[in-house]
């Protein structure tokens, strides 16, 4: 199988197999054929990557933040040298197109390396003045073994996103990827060995949810960081919380994008494609509840329609090809149910709906109209290809609407009004907003959702206090005073 890797974990610097670990069948979305087989990690597989972990983290957190930086950055000089391969082996993981994945994942990685590599000789603590000459200074020091779990729309990119600023900060990880595209992340445990970190520093171990279980669970972990559902979000958290352990949590969404009559239709519209039907409409940030306002519903949903009749779905490996299949015949099944109840509870049909017919998991692009703020379609998460459509009168009605839910991930308003896009982004119960755009997550700015969708920030320097414990040193310079 072209895609078989050399063994299934990458531990302590090399590839280990595990023997008589459960089956993990790796699938090419387009086709629905194996392409790779591997193994979940048995519990003498996890013991080794947390010794190894722990050893690798002693002789990394001693080395200078600019000795660190320079590995970083070299790992992400690898990971561009090799981004056509990468690209290809994320594509067959995931069934993106070839399109999206050579800009999109190990790219994306390859700059949140950088950016964390050009931060790390920055840590520094500060000089605190005090009462009659005393001080106190801070140290940074980085909390040890850390776990990243992550989903399986971007596995490479998700890895690096906790790699990156982990490692930057003296931190050892212990990557556990999703079942469904394990592939890519061996590949970055291969960069950072070439490129000089010290075994150890960053492993991979592959598995299912007990897996990453038992490695959230063990006490010589010090933080978690997991990319996933709400539902697996809460679990890793309580399990977390048994052990104080410090938490990253990025988690769903069911984003408002607001649409007000003064926009630019065509913009807009671009803002609603980019926000539903990239990556197949698998990213947790979609603006999948869409308020237009009334006045331009129409010309909006002609302008959507018309543009989604020249999508290219396809081969993700054909270079044209712009929409790919679902990751797995899973959430083809739970993406097709939605819409089904969308039809059953009365929302409007206007593009899409139907599965293709050909190998693989591929569902049309799918817009709902006409949809009510209580439709489960309005309410709960899909990650898929389907976007609802909802009209809307006033700036005091949507807002109000685009609020109620328990997801916080992300928001966005198209409008000329300055004034007004200022005051209704000021107004979004969301960690991530957006004016006249949609969808972009940069590594300089932070991202990260409010309420149920999670907890910390990804990116940007905030993303360096979550892997950081600072330590006080309180230092007298005068005689001490006690009672007696
Ligand atoms: P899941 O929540 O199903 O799984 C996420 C990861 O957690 C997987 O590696 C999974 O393992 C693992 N896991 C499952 N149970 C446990 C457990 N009890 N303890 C530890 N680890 C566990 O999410 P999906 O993979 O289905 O990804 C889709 C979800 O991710 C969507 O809700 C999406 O919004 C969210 N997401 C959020 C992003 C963000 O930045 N906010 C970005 C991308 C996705 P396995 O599946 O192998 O069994």
């Amino acid at each position: 199988m072209k895609f078989q890797p050399t063994a299934s974990h990458f531990i302590n610097g090399e590839y280990l197999e595990s023997a008589n670990g459960k089956a993990i069948d790796v699938v090419y979305p387009a086709t629905g054929e194996k392409i790779a087989s591997l193994q979940a990690a048995t519990p003498d597989v996890i013991e080794k990557a947390l010794r190894s972990a722990a050893a690798a983290q002693k002789k990394w957190g001693a080395m200078t933040g600019t000795e660190r930086g320079r590995v970083l950055r070299r790992t992400a000089d690898i990971l561009r040298e090799r981004n056509r391969e990468l690209s290809e082996i994320e594509t067959h993981d995931t069934g993106k197109p070839i399109q999206e994945t050579l800009v999109a994942d190990a790219s994306a990685g390859a700059d949140a390396l950088d950016y964390f590599g050009g931060l790390a000789a920055s840590l520094t603590g500060e000089y605190i003045a005090l009462a009659n000459g005393d001080f106190a200074y801070t140290i940074p020091e980085p909390l040890g073994v850390c776990v990243g779990i992550g989903a399986w729309n971007y596995p490479i990119q998700i890895a690096c996103l906790k790699a990156a600023p982990a490692l930057a900060c003296g931190n050892a990880m212990i990557f556990k990827p999703s079942d469904t595209t394990p592939l890519s992340p061996l590949k970055l445990a291969e960069a950072f060995v070439e490129a000089g970190a010290p075994k150890g520093i960053f492993n991979v171990v592959q598995g299912f949810g007990d897996v990453g279980a038992a490695l959230v669970a063990d006490p010589r972990v010090a933080k978690v960081s997991l990319t996933g559902s709400v539902p697996t979000g809460r679990k890793v958290y309580a399990a977390a919380a048994e052990g104080m352990k410090h938490v990253t949590m990025e988690l769903g969404g069911k984003s408002p994008l607001i649409v007000f009559d003064d926009a630019d239709i065509e913009n807009s519209v671009s803002g609603a494609i980019l926000g539903n039907f990239f990556s197949s409409g698998q990213v947790c940030s979609n603006g999948t509840r869409v308020f237009v306002q009334k006045r331009i519903k129409g010309a909006f949903l002609d302008r959507l329609c018309t543009r989604l009749a020249s999508v290219k779905i396809g081969d993700p490996m054909d270079p044209e090809v712009n929409f790919g299949p679902l990751v797995s015949q899973r959430q083809l099944e739970i993406v097709k149910a939605y819409i089904a109840k969308g039809l059953a509870e009365g929302a409007r049909l206007v593009h899409g709906g139907t599965q293709l017919e050909r190998p693989g998991f591929y569902l049309q692009p799918t817009v709902f109209a006409d949809v009510r703020d209580e439709m489960t379609i309005a309410r709960e998460e899909i990650f898929g290809p389907v976007m609802s459509v909802l009209d809307f009168e006033t700036e005091e009605e949507v807002i109000a609407r685009a609020n109620s839910t328990e997801f916080g991930l992300a928001a966005g308003v198209f409008t000329h009004d300055l004034t007004r896009a200022h005051r209704v982004a000021r107004q979004f119960e969301a960690g991530t907003c957006y004016i006249n755009t949609y969808n972009v997550a940069p590594v300089e700015a932070p991202f990260g959702g409010s309420k149920l969708s999670g907890v910390g920030r990804e990116n940007s320097k905030l993303a360096l206090q979550h892997y950081t414990d600072m330590k006080t040193v309180y230092v007298s310079v005068n005689e001490l005073q006690a009672p007696y």
